[in-house]
């Protein structure tokens, strides 16, 4: 940690204010002499909680390095965690860096992970994204402590990916007592989760998908480089659907639900972007369309909106040599409740550590050429220069019919959240079918 609240970015040349190498060294000796029988190590505090629960931003295996060296100073076996990856994690237990390799997350979306490593069926394995949206979903922005509902934040270990991960009895499969013909509208995460469970349940399911790909919205949250397990993600949903027999229709876009052969009709549709109203919101590019292509943003980017779909758009652009900027509403980046204070800190000390413009409690007033005019809190008006702008100010549901006895609306055409909300509530309607 560089102080309170406030961690070190992996690589940053700094100062520890925190337990430093030369502490921990004996700290891990003392513990030895103790009798402690292991040491399960990492790095981090709460200050700089990233470390110890690493999200996608941060590079896979990073603690490898600091308990290899830990552990020349103690004969017990060590252990080391964050993001590890199976295979540098063997390499280095062959080589006798570390003793052992620590996984938790994984294990909670896919249990039988460690099965399908033996058997080399590594494309089966339904990889961790590292949201913490289930496991550890502590949320913080700035004078709250815990932005999230006490009794959420208490349910520890359950898994986004997962609803049966800590949650049988709420969460599990039995075989429909009446075989019913499902009608799936949608083919993002949440239609085909949904077409999944209803298929494991003995249903006949047709899903319906508009465009030529499956992954809905997700493909293009997917698409930033520090992504690549979201990607796999995908993956694996377009390989695990075909397991079952599903009828799969692409480019079959249903305008009317009652021209649907089924008993039950489960909407997962999506979302549509918000717009801005605001003189020159034509002239922003919306946050899809650039993660979907970022050549369309320039060298200045003023990103509108510092959520956590604004926030990673920025990091991805400084990640390739640009120069964003974030203008955001809010007192704090990533005020929404349920987003995991390890991830929501990153990106905050990230922009802090590079020098990126953050203006909070700053609204955007007119998009122009060459420049955004924004207001701050006092109400005084300002141009940030901007090649070009990103939206990214939320989105609303587009259910394509309304909820009835067997019409469903499940994922984003139900209320806009996140995998979490999507593939537990897919869940909700697909078990009660
Ligand atoms: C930029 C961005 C980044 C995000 N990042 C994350 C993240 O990191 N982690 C996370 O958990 N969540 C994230 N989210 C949220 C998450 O991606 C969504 O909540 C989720 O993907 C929504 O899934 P869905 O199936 O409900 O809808 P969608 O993914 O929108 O799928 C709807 C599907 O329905 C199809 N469709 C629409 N109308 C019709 C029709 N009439 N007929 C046939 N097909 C139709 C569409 O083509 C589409 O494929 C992000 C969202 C965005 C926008």
């Amino acid at each position: 940690m560089k102080g309170f609240c406030e961690g070190a970015m992996p690589g940053e040349d700094y100062t520890e204010v925190g337990r430093n190498m030369e502490e921990s060294e004996k700290a891990a000796k003392y513990l030895q002499d103790m009798g402690y029988d292991m040491l399960n190590a990492d790095n981090g505090t709460y200050d700089s909680w990233y470390w110890a629960h690493p999200p996608m931003y941060m590079p896979e295996n990073c603690n490898l390095e600091d308990v290899s060296h830990i552990k020349k100073f103690v004969d017990i076996p060590v252990v080391c965690a964050g993001r590890m990856d199976a295979e540098v994690g063997a390499k280095a237990v062959s080589e006798g860096k570390i003793d052992a390799v620590g996984v938790a997350r994984q294990s909670l979306v896919d249990p039988e992970w460690i099965t399908k490593l033996i058997e080399e069926r590594l494309e089966d394995i339904k990889p961790c994204i590292c949201c913490h949206a289930g496991c550890f979903n502590f949320s913080s922005s700035k004078g709250h402590a815990n932005t999230q509902d006490l009794t959420d934040t208490m349910g520890l270990s359950r898994c986004a990916l997962n609803p049966e991960t800590m949650q049988s009895k709420k969460y599990h499969l039995e075989r429909a007592k009446k075989i019913k013909n499902v009608a799936v509208v949608g083919g993002g995460i949440g239609g085909m989760e949904a077409a999944i469970v209803c298929a494991k349940r003995g249903h006949k399911v047709t899903l319906y998908e508009k465009s030529d790909k499956l992954g809905g919205v997700f493909i293009a949250a997917a698409a930033p480089s520090f992504k690549e397990k979201d990607r796999a993600l995908i993956a694996w949903y377009i390989r695990e659907i075909k397991k079952y027999p599903i009828e799969i229709k692409m480019n079959t876009e249903i305008k009317d639900i009652n021209t649907l052969e089924a008993d039950e009709v489960i909407v997962a549709t999506g979302a549509k972007a918000k717009k801005l109203p605001i003189k020159g919101a034509e002239k922003a590019i919306e946050a899809i369309d650039f993660l979907l292509d970022n050549s369309l943003a320039k060298e200045n980017v003023t990103v509108i909106g510092g959520g956590l779909t604004g926030c990673e758009i920025a990091y991805e652009l400084y990640l390739q040599g640009k120069k964003p900027t974030i203008v955001e509403m809010q007192d704090d980046l990533v005020t929404t409740p349920g987003i995991c204070l390890a991830n929501t800190s990153y990106l905050r000390d990230f922009f802090k550590t590079n020098k990126v413009p953050v203006y909070l409690e700053t609204s955007v007033k007119e998009i122009k050429d060459g420049a955004v005019t924004v207001a701050d809190k006092d109400g005084k008006t300002f141009d940030i220069k901007a090649d070009s702008v990103i939206l990214s100010v939320g989105y609303n549901p587009a259910p394509i019919a309304k909820k009835s006895k067997k019409v469903h609306i499940i994922g984003d055409a139900d209320k806009v959240g996140n995998l979490r909300t999507v593939i537990w509530g897919a869940w909700d309607i697909a078990m009660k079918i």
